[in-house]
């Protein structure tokens, strides 16, 4: 495996991943990549980041397209051999869509390139489940494999709000750094160093906010509270994810625009 060290410093590039095949409740995140790119295209709006970055100049990141995945190949492997690829040409990838599975290829990726690697993981739910109905591999599992096999170092959860028992225990098992949607805002506690990759799951904001998500839990953050903990994150971002936007329960296409612009503040902060 390539060994090339990640500054932080490459260009961003977009990879679309159309796959919800681990969601346990309802299908839709596969729709989810040309929807925020379309809204993040859309010209409601400018290509400014709230922090002063233009995306509109040619070249401060680049777009992969949608990652094929054939019915019956092995999706994991197939991410994690391309996003793998993406880091060894030195550009850090932003994954759009999907359900909140694919996080585990996409860290166990940049696991083997980037050494003490911090997640900041933005959601209603902790994704800790050592298995789901069964299943090692379902949206409520990604953290407890990645925790398990060392790849990352610290484990950052904020907007949590719907943990059980068995959750609990499991971050306390892993060392999970739990900040409760009760307990924001907790701006101070991502003044980070370090190698960091962020993974939105979109179910992190209040359904009044974003309706197009699989797993509705009230009580969540606005988009002006998730931008605000976005922008006070330190570290040297190596990598993002923007995960469980549901189309099929988006009827007025709201969540597509929330998405475009978390795409554009996570794209501002990983250029800035
Ligand atoms: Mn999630
Ligand atoms: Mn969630």
């Amino acid at each position: 495996m390539a060994s090339t060290p990640i500054k932080g410093q490459g260009t961003p590039v977009l990879l679309g991943i159309p796959w919800d095949a681990q969601s346990s409740y309802l299908r839709g995140p596969a729709g989810a990549p040309p929807l925020i790119r379309e809204a993040f295209d859309c010209e409601a709006s400018n290509k400014w980041a709230e922090t002063g970055v233009d995306l509109g100049v040619p070249g401060v990141f680049s777009d992969a397209g949608d990652l094929q995945i054939l019915e019956g190949a092995s999706a994991f492997e197939l991410i994690e051999k391309a996003v793998g690829a993406w880091l060894d040409r030195g550009y850090r990838p932003l994954s759009l869509g999907g359900d909140h599975s694919i996080t585990y290829p996409i860290v166990r990726a940049l696991s083997q390139r980037v050494p003490e690697l911090t997640i900041v993981q933005f959601d209603a739910h902790g994704d800790l489940y050592d298995q789901f109905e069964g299943n090692k591999y379902s949206h409520a599992c990604p953290f407890a494999r990645i925790m398990e096999e060392g790849c990352a170092q610290r484990l950052v959860q904020l907007g949590i709000r719907a943990n059980n028992a068995h959750q609990r225990a499991q971050a306390a098992r892993f060392g999970v750094e739990v900040i409760e949607m009760r307990d924001l805002p907790a701006q101070e506690r991502l003044k980070l160093t370090g190698p960091v990759y962020i993974s939105f799951d979109v179910d992190v904001l209040d359904p009044a906010f974003a309706p197009g998500i699989s797993h509705r839990e009230p009580g969540g953050m606005s988009v002006r509270e998730a931008v605000a903990h976005l922008h006070a994150i330190e570290g040297q971002i190596v990598g993002a994810d923007l995960v469980e936007y549901n189309p099929k329960l988006d009827l007025s296409g709201l969540t597509a625009t929330v998405c475009g612009k978390l795409l554009k503040e996570i794209l501002g902060k990983m250029i800035a």
